[in-house]
């Protein structure tokens, strides 16, 4: 287990959690699961070890592995503020 250390932003001891983070590779949104992070449980920073981060990005630079990924669908709407209700 790797101690994260405190939030940067509010000084609360961060909690391990696996997330979900997502990227955008040129115009493909691809989104990481499990993704081992430090969870700030106060104000919702989240932040990966060097090690992780570098696993990430040779993730990412692995385009066969992405082609070959299961998709999911995402809602995708339009900036229209006066449809809001609020
Ligand atoms: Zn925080």
């Amino acid at each position: 287990m790797y101690d994260y250390g405190k939030c940067e932003t509010c000084d609360t001891p961060l909690e391990e959690k696996n997330i979900q983070q997502d990227f955008w590779i040129k115009d493909k949104l691809v989104v990481i699961e499990k993704v081992p992070a430090g969870v700030c449980p106060q104000c919702g920073e989240k932040v990966v070890n060097a090690e992780v981060g570098e696993h990430i990005a040779a993730l990412l630079k692995d385009s066969n592995r992405i082609n070959k990924a299961p998709t999911i669908s995402v809602p995708l709407i339009k900036y229209e503020p006066e449809t809001v209700a609020v």
